[in-house]
């Protein structure tokens, strides 16, 4: 009996490749594939994205897996690369940096490379994260065109950090800070995450780098995926392993947290946060057996959930299976019982979980 599995609906991966096209026309596609795609596993889905026109990682790991697996399409690294020793293994495998300072450029301008370097130039215009200052634009991007080791088609990118939220006034300023900087510049220029994609059609510019969404998840503030014309790809699933009766004022689970006011029927679940299912779930975080919503009582354990069937009318019983998130139930729900955003119950899949890989027939 398969338990814990995450099943990868790759007809649907397509499909939102398609959507997100539809939804930012003429714009070229970074596919972002970090963190395993998402939970989703790096090199299945990146096999399956053909008409990405490139894909993005955040550490060089990532991008070696890539190419290991015969993926032969441009990647860029989102953090660049982080010492000097890292510019060969960047030349060799044909990978794309996003650089955001000093260091890097100096690097750059100063190794022996036996290629041009592919550069995006990364500009902080209010994430205060990774990007260089405004100020320093002007300044690095002469010095990139000057550069030897530079191919002279560098591309210039900024990154949101409230596109989710459309009442936010902070993607405004963003996508204005960046206008004014690059506005003269020829160079291809890319702003929208997903959030932008959706929510900030006047950022799409000339590329955009769609994660969450291609998953078919919505990063929009209460909002799920299928309101933007999305399909869920991962549908995390297992099976009941008991089921029993429960007497009025029990206590369930460990530490006791919920206890029962009436008799009820409960059925346990094989997964738990050693599945990556998240430990702080609240009691009544839905789950759905045989098409009917439930909700989960008591605390998460490593392996195990209860969940109240109530007096049990549709006679579940051991060996039904129960859908954690996917088609049935938006993990977007999910998350928000457990205090999370989405982005972090896919990424935190744990290797326990089985994977299946699905395409339906054309
Ligand atoms: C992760 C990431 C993205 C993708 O974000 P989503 O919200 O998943 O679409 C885009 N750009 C950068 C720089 C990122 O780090």
């Amino acid at each position: 009996m398969r338990l814990a599995t995450a099943e990868i609906n790759l007809t649907a991966l397509s499909y939102n490749l398609k959507q997100i096209k539809v939804l930012a026309p003429g714009t070229r596609v970074m596919a972002v594939l970090k963190a395993n795609a998402y939970g989703h596993g790096l090199v299945k889905i990146a096999q399956h994205l053909n008409d990405a026109d490139a894909f993005a990682v955040a550490r060089i790991d990532e991008a070696l897996a890539l190419r290991a697996g015969g993926l032969t399409k441009p990647i860029v690294l989102l953090e660049g690369f982080f010492n000097r020793a890292d510019l060969p293994i960047l030349i060799a495998n044909n990978f794309e940096a996003i650089i955001h300072d000093e260091n890097q450029l100096r690097a750059i301008e100063t190794s022996q490379l036996d290629a041009r370097l592919s550069v995006w130039l990364k500009i902080d215009t209010g994430m205060h994260r990774l990007g260089i200052e405004p100020e320093q634009f002007e300044a690095f991007y002469q010095r990139l065109k000057a550069c030897d080791n530079v191919d002279p088609k560098i591309k210039l990118m900024t990154h949101f950090s409230c596109a989710d939220d459309v009442h936010s006034t902070q993607t405004q300023v963003q996508i204005a800070a960046f206008e004014r900087l690059v506005q003269s510049k020829p160079e291809a220029k890319c702003l929208a995450n997903s959030a932008g994609v959706i929510g900030w059609p006047q950022s799409h510019g000339d590329w955009i780098r769609p994660g969450l969404m291609m998953y078919g998840v919505s990063p929009m503030i209460n909002q799920v995926g299928t309101e933007h014309g999305l399909k869920p790809v991962m549908r995390l699933k297992t099976r009941v392993i008991a089921v029993k009766s429960l007497a009025a004022g029990e206590k369930v689970g460990y530490g006791g947290r919920w206890h029962s006011k009436q008799q009820t029927q409960l059925a346990i679940v094989a997964m738990g946060y050693g599945d990556g299912y998240p430990r702080n779930a609240r009691d009544g975080t839905p789950v759905v057996i045989r098409g009917k919503r439930y909700g989960i009582v008591g605390a998460v354990s490593m392996d195990m959930i209860t969940v109240d069937i109530g007096c049990n009318p549709d006679g579940i019983s051991v060996g039904d299976e129960v859908e954690m998130w996917g088609p049935a139930l938006p993990v977007e729900e999910v998350a928000a019982c457990a205090g999370t955003i989405p982005y972090e119950l896919l990424c935190n899949i744990t290797p326990r979980v089985s994977y299946d890989y699905l395409a339906e027939p054309d």
